[in-house]
């Protein structure tokens, strides 16, 4: 046991006791309780009047038992947070390779424009006359999404990329009721991302899944023959979550409007074609945008989602509100249409903030930067996949996109799996490469490194992996098997930790807390 009363050993991931500490603390890496476990009942980070707490404390709301949080100070919450963050790998740190994701620095520059006070300091019920600036943001932001894409709608407010799936399908579900022609099933690649068939579920729709062809696109035979009256829309994604572009898409496009249906786009991987396709002209209906992900603005443990979705003409009269019209030169922000379909996707406009990190981010790059910004990201992953084709398996031949896509084929009869692979990434400093996804390979392995990397950062990457691959390639299990070795925790048993959660915290005694 430590001083903080937590046994140690077991979390000490090296299980070298020997050596071990009073404090369980290794140097800088500091060992933390949980918030419930630092002993902070009746304590308060702030002094209040001792008189007409208990009737009018948060926000008017009767409390009869204890609210269950415990009490700290300044700096012991500073300081527990601080401690949890530094157990944390970040895009700040160094190459983030998730597939699927693209991790890439967010811009100084973003940020500082988005705390201007301007934009910071403003509120959604402020008068409009107070906002015209904020507005103007907005309005050009949708010029800028519908130029790059071709596509002459926008819908700004959903709030990630799930929800501007759920935006893009509610739309589609408005058009065909308008013409009388509510339909059934949703068509949805085996390769998509989870989200796709939850969203067509969510709305109601039976999905229907289309298998991939050995070259890892869409099947479009497997595809034409699952066409029908009853199919709304297919959500296809492109590039594809295998990395590679839908070489058939105007193909697939037309096939789809042949059957009355509406062509949905997973506009996640956007990063990889930017500035080089406009989606309009390969016959998309409607697509969301990851603004978190193409234009740079902080995502997964960083900062909220956005998720702004574009649309063909036949779909612009259901874009739910709120949108920006220009009258002379005043912006007003139309709130509420009534009796349309769609209403809208959340309590105000969207994620304002990200609004202005994503357009400060266009205009530092211009039209030609966001070319280059899918340039580089393509190039990136071509230099990671041709420089690890000798040691690894890439799934596909020929050159990817924006992310490399491995399988476990390298690792037969060595012992070690996909996990054991990602878990010994970990020891090398890296956050792992996402793992069993997409679903079509066996063993998946997606790596995205962004154009944001340098080739010496790239270099480092590629040597930490191929160090690897040698090591399970040469029997070095014992790279594997404990892995990872050197994290602030080592291998957990995830299935156990899902299915009998251990929640240590128990309420204390109500004494305890109103002393
Ligand atoms: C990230 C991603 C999504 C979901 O986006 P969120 O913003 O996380 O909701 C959907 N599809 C693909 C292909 C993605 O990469």
């Amino acid at each position: 046991m430590n001083r903080q009363g937590r046994p140690t050993g077991p979390s000490v991931s090296t299980g070298d006791t020997a050596g071990a500490t009073w404090t369980g603390n290794k140097a800088l890496a500091l060992d933390e309780k949980l918030l419930f476990e630092l002993d902070g009942w009746g304590r308060t980070g702030v002094d209040l009047p001792d008189d007409g707490l208990d009737a009018d404390c948060l926000g008017g709301l009767n409390r009869n038992k204890p609210i269950g949080l415990p009490g700290l100070s300044e700096p012991q919450a500073v300081r527990h947070y601080t401690r949890l963050s530094r157990k944390n790998y970040a895009i700040d740190m160094g190459l983030f390779p998730l597939g699927s994701c693209t991790m890439k620095h967010n811009p100084r520059l973003n940020e500082k424009i988005a705390g201007l006070a301007g934009f910071a300091d403003i509120h959604p019920l402020q008068p409009v006359s107070t906002v015209q600036g904020a507005l103007e943001v907005m309005e050009q932001l949708a010029y800028w999404l519908t130029t790059l894409t071709g596509m002459p709608g926008v819908a700004l407010s959903p709030k990630a990329g799930a929800h501007g799936e759920l935006c893009g399908l509610m739309v589609i579900r408005a058009a065909l009721e308008a013409r009388g022609d509510a339909r059934s099933r949703v068509l949805v690649p085996e390769s998509a991302h989870g989200t796709n068939p939850a969203t067509a579920a969510l709305c109601g729709y039976t999905v229907d899944s289309i298998p991939a062809t050995p070259a890892g696109r869409v099947d479009v035979d497997a595809m034409v023959a699952k066409l029908g009256p009853d199919v709304a829309a297919l959500m296809l994604t492109n590039p594809n979550t295998c990395g590679l572009f839908e070489s058939d898409i105007i193909e697939i496009a037309e096939k789809v409007h042949a059957a009355g249906a509406f062509f949905y786009c997973d506009g996640a991987n956007f990063n990889a074609i930017v500035g080089k396709v406009r989606p309009g002209d390969l016959g998309i209906d409607a697509m969301h945008i990851n603004l978190h992900k193409t234009f740079s603005t902080p995502h997964g443990g960083g900062g909220p989602g956005a998720g702004p979705v574009v649309f063909s003409d036949a779909l612009m009269p259901f874009i739910p509100p709120a949108y920006v019209v220009r009258e002379g030169l005043d912006l007003r922000l139309v709130e509420d249409v009534p009796h349309a379909q769609v209403g809208r996707m959340t309590a105000f406009h969207g994620q304002m903030g990200m609004f202005v990190r994503a357009l400060t981010y266009m205009l530092s790059h211009g039209g030609d930067g966001l070319r280059q910004v899918a340039e580089d990201a393509v190039l990136n992953a071509n230099y990671i996949r041709e420089s690890l084709k000798d040691v690894m398996t890439p799934s596909f031949d020929g050159p990817c996109m924006h992310e490399a896509l491995f399988d476990d084929r390298f690792l037969k009869d060595t012992g070690v799996s996909t996990l054991d692979f990602a878990k010994a990434l970990i020891d090398e400093g890296y956050h792992p490469m996402t793992m069993y996804f997409p679903l079509v390979v066996h063993g998946a392995m997606l790596v995205e490194p962004t154009e944001t990397e340098s080739k010496e950062s790239l270099d480092d990457f590629i040597g930490a992996m191929r160090s690897l691959a040698l090591a399970a390639k040469a029997g070095d299990t014992e790279r594997f098997a404990s892995a990872p070795r050197f994290a602030p925790v080592g291998r957990l048993d995830e299935t156990r930790a899902a299915r009998t959660p251990i929640l240590t915290w128990q309420e204390p005694e109500p004494k305890a807390a109103a002393e």
